[in-house]
């Protein structure tokens, strides 16, 4: 029999600034269900991250995180099986984010896109605290602090991904003498690093566009359709998918962002073909009836998600308890983790416990 222990292990996470949406399920959450039986899966509330952009809203933050557990829950996510934990409560990885901020230049972190991106898309202008870029390096420490071969992302995370491979790389090279030249990726652990050069596995949407047609389907830009949203709202919601098209008989691109979701939630190969097909050729064929036809797909996806949420709901213990015993076993591994990395540093004056609750 395989333990989890024996097999590959995932890292992956969400930061608590609202409920998943269907971004997240065709960027990450999808992948994370498929390799659930097969890898050993860490989850993260990523909590920290999210005072980095919401410091002056501790509540928001706290119902968000116990809201995304539950979305957790709802998508299929088994906490017996994958370890669903908090943040701040792993101290493992605010030690890790300061030993890897060392290892990180400033203009490097600064040229990230993902970074850029976001300041602008988010409008932080030059008002942004010093603690959001650390939530840069932190989360490189949230991936590393478990060591794991794939992180499922969608491809805006991507960048960080790479500046976490350099980071793992550069810490082997500098503490534990592994040459970078001589050494693949898959070679640097059996070479004496730490750290495995993690690798990303983006979704089967790499980046969902949101209802406003414009940016990327996000939390923060009112733009999303919840995973948690009721029937009603989500066909009122791609009801406002905007295309500019007017007429069923206006020839239209089928690669706007309306068939993004006809591509992303109808599974029906040759009904898309054939409503790509008329679109294209303006063949009769209405906006409004092409979003009748994906609020239905949608919803058809989403439903064995209400029941299952409908169990969850309004049982804040249950959620708490799953954070408490995930925490408990991400404590584990992330300390050993730490332990290795002061080792190599020189750090290992005499060996620290933690007692976890
Ligand atoms: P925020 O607006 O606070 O940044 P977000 O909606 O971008 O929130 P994150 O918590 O930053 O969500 O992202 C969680 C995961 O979901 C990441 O792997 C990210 O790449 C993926 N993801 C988020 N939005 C999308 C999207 N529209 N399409 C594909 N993947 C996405
Ligand atoms: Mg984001």
């Amino acid at each position: 029999m395989t333990t989890a222990q024996d097999k590959p292990r995932i890292l992956t996470g969400d930061t608590p600034t609202g409920r998943l949406h269907l971004g997240h399920w065709v960027g990450s959450l999808e992948n994370r269900l498929n390799l659930q039986d097969d890898y050993d899966c860490y989850f993260i509330l990523a909590n920290m991250h999210a005072y980095t952009t919401r410091a002056d809203k501790p509540d928001e933050i706290r119902s968000d995180t116990i809201e995304i557990v539950r979305d957790y829950l709802a998508a299929g996510i088994d906490p017996q099986r994958s370890t669903i934990f908090l943040q701040t409560e792993v101290p493992a990885i605010a030690e890790l984010t300061w030993f890897f901020a060392m290892l990180l230049g400033y203009g490097r972190l600064m040229r990230n896109p993902t970074i850029k991106t976001e300041i602008e898309v988010k409008g932080l202008g030059d008002q942004y605290s010093f603690g959001f870029l650390m939530y840069a390096v932190g989360q490189i420490a949230d991936i590393l602090a478990f060591r794991p071969k794939y992180v499922p992302v969608g491809v805006d995370q991507v960048p960080h991904i790479e500046m976490t491979r350099e980071i793992a790389r550069r810490f082997n090279q500098v503490y534990c003498d592994v040459d970078p030249n001589k050494v693949s990726d898959e070679e640097q652990t059996q070479a004496g690093g730490v750290f495995p050069i993690p690798e990303a596995l983006v979704g089967r949407i790499a980046r969902l566009v949101g209802t406003d047609g414009k940016n990327k389907m996000s939390k923060s830009l009112n733009n999303a359709i919840f995973l948690s949203d009721t029937p009603k709202v989500v066909k009122k919601k791609v009801n406002k998918i905007f295309t500019g098209r007017q007429n069923p008989t206006d020839p239209g691109n089928p690669d706007n962002a309306l068939f993004e979701y006809v591509t992303a939630f109808i599974h029906d190969e040759a009904r898309v073909a054939e409503l790509r097909d008329r679109y294209a050729r303006g063949d009769n064929i209405g906006d409004g009836e092409i979003k009748a036809e994906v609020g239905d797909a949608i919803n058809e996806l989403l439903d064995p998600m209400r029941e299952r949420r409908a169990q969850y709901e309004g049982n804040d213990d249950i959620i708490i308890d799953i954070l408490r015993d995930g925490t408990r076993r991400a404590n584990e591994l992330a300390e050993d983790t730490l332990a290795s990395a002061k080792q190599a540093m020189r750090l290992d004056y005499f060996p620290r416990t933690l007692t976890c609750g």
